[in-house]
C-alpha cells in the first residue's frame, strides 16, 4: 500500500529512552536477567499520604472532567508551591495542568511554533525536545557543549546562536541527561542575554528541581527582567515517584497559558481527575518530605562514580542533580568485538544489552554520540551488579 503516514511523523524517530526500556522489558519477559538502567524512573513507592488522598478522591466521587487547565484548587496550590520553592509569583490563570511535563512542552510548541521557526536547544538535551520541535516542522538549533564545560552553555555561546528566527530556547536544570545544575550566577548571566532579545521565549524544564545534591536550584524566571519571557515546567513524576500518574504543569505568561488551554481543550480535555486530587496533597507539603529519596540517590551517585572510575575507557564528570551519569565512551570506538567494530554510542549501548544484559541509552539520542546515559534510579544491588557486568564485558 502507498505510504499513508504524514510527513510530520516520518520526520521523527521513536523515543530512545522508551524504546530501550521496552527492549529490556522484552528480554526480561523472555527470561533474561536484564538490569534496566535506561529509563529515568525513580524506583521508590510514592509517599503514603499521596496514595491515601487518591483513594479518598475515588470515594468522594471525583470521576468527571475537570476544568481544562486543572482544578482551581490545584492551580492555587501550584501557585503557592512556585512561590515557596522558587520565589515565583503566578496566579491560577497562568497555570496549566497537563498529563505530564511532556504534554506541557508539546502544548507550548504547538501553541507557539510556526514552520521554520528556530528553537535553540543546548546539547546534550532530553531526547524528546528535539523530536517535538521537528514534529512541529520547526528547526532545532543545537548548541554543543563539552564535558569540560560541565555540559553547560556560556552567555557568549548562547548569544552566537540567537537569530531573528529564534522563537524559543529550551533547557533543563538539573539536566536530563547530564545531571548538570546551573548555578544562580550562571543563570543570571544567561538572563542578561535573554533580556537583550525580548522576542525569545525560554522554556525552563525543572522537573528534576528537587533531585540535586548539595547545590541550590534556581528558576530562571526568578530574574525579574525576563520573568515575562519564561515558561516554567514542572511535574510530579520525578520528585514524588509518580511517573505513571501523568501530572505536569506550567507557570507562564497569561497569553501562553491561554493558548495551551485552547490546544489542550481540543486534544486532551484535562489531566486525570484522581491524579489531580493527589497532586493537591503532594504539592502542599514541603520538599523535606521527600528528602529520604534524595539522600538515597546521592549515595547511588557516589557509588556509580566510584565504579565508573574503575572501568578503563569511561570518562565521567560529577553530576550534581537528576539521577543520571553521562560518561564519554568514545575510547571504545573502533574496537572489535565478535569480529565487528563498535563505531558509535548506539552500538556500544546495544553491545552492553546483548552481552551484559544491562540496558542504557545511547548518547546519540541526546545529541552526543560520544556518551552513554546511565540511570541510577535503581536499587543499589542492581547498580553494583550492572557495573560488574559492564566491566567484565568491556575488559
Ligand atoms: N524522562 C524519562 C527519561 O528520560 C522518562 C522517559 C521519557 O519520557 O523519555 O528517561
Amino acid at each position: 500500500m502507498k505510504n499513508r503516514l504524514s510527513h510530520r511523523l516520518q520526520n521523527i524517530s521513536y523515543s530512545q529512552t522508551l524504546a530501550m526500556s521496552s527492549k529490556a522489558r522484552e528480554l526480561k519477559n523472555r527470561g533474561y536477567d536484564v538490569i534496566n538502567l535506561s529509563l529515568g524512573e525513580p524506583d521508590f513507592y510514592p509517599p503514603d499520604f499521596i496514595l491515601s488522598s487518591a483513594k479518598k478522591a475515588i470515594d468522594q466521587g471525583f470521576h468527571y472532567y475537570t476544568p481544562v487547565t486543572g482544578y482551581l484548587e490545584l492551580r492555587e496550590v501550584i501557585c503557592k508551591k512556585f512561590y515557596r520553592d522558587n520565589g515565583l509569583k503566578y496566579s491560577p490563570s497562568q497555570i496549566v495542568v497537563s498529563t505530564g511535563g511532556k504534554q506541557s512542552i508539546m502544548n507550548i510548541f504547538l501553541s507557539l511554533l510556526n514552520k521554520n521557526d528556530e528553537v535553540i536547544i543546548p546539547a546534550p538535551y532530553w531526547v524528546s525536545y528535539y523530536q517535538m520541535v521537528k514534529l512541529c516542522e520547526a528547526t532545532p538549533v543545537i548548541i554543543p557543549t563539552t564535558m569540560e564545560e560541565d555540559f553547560k552553555i556560556s552567555p557568549k555561546k548562547l548569544e552566537k546562536y540567537i537569530t531573528h528566527r529564534t522563537k524559543l530556547f529550551i533547557f533543563s536544570t538539573p539536566c536530563n541527561p547530564t545531571g548538570s545544575v546551573y548555578s544562580y550566577q550562571e543563570l543570571e548571566n544567561l538572563a542578561k542575554i535573554f533580556k537583550k532579545h525580548p522576542n525569545v521565549l525560554i522554556i525552563s524544564d525543572e522537573i528534576y528541581e528537587h533531585i540535586r545534591y548539595s547545590v541550590k536550584h534556581t528558576s530562571i524566571a526568578s530574574f525579574p527582567e525576563i520573568y515575562h519571557q519564561v515558561i516554567t515546567i514542572n511535574g510530579l513524576s520525578k520528585a514524588f515517584s509518580m511517573t505513571g500518574w501523568r501530572i505536569g504543569y506550567i507557570g507562564a505568561p497569561e497569553w501562553v497559558s491561554k493558548s495551551c488551554d485552547k490546544i489542550q481543550g481540543q486534544i486532551t480535555s484535562c489531566a486525570n481527575s484522581i491524579a489531580q486530587r493527589a497532586a493537591i496533597e503532594a504539592l502542599k507539603v514541603s520538599p523535606i518530605k521527600i528528602e529520604y529519596m534524595i539522600k538515597e540517590f546521592e549515595k547511588r551517585r557516589d557509588l556509580v562514580l566510584e565504579m565508573i572510575k574503575k572501568i578503563d575507557g569511561f570518562h565521567v564528570n560529577k553530576p550534581y542533580g537528576a539521577f543520571y551519569v553521562f560518561p564519554n565512551i568514545s575510547s571504545f570506538f573502533g574496537k572489535k568485538v565478535d569480529g565487528k567494530k563498535i563505531m558509535n554510542s548506539d552500538e556500544l549501548s546495544i553491545f552492553l544489552l546483548d552481552k551484559a544484559k544491562v540496558a542504557t541509552v545511547s548518547g546519540s539520542a541526546f545529541g552526543d554520540n560520544e556518551c552513554l546515559r546511565i540511570s541510577y534510579a535503581s536499587k543499589e544491588d542492581k547498580i553494583i551488579e550492572a557495573f560488574k557486568r559492564i566491566k567484565q564485558v568491556l575488559n
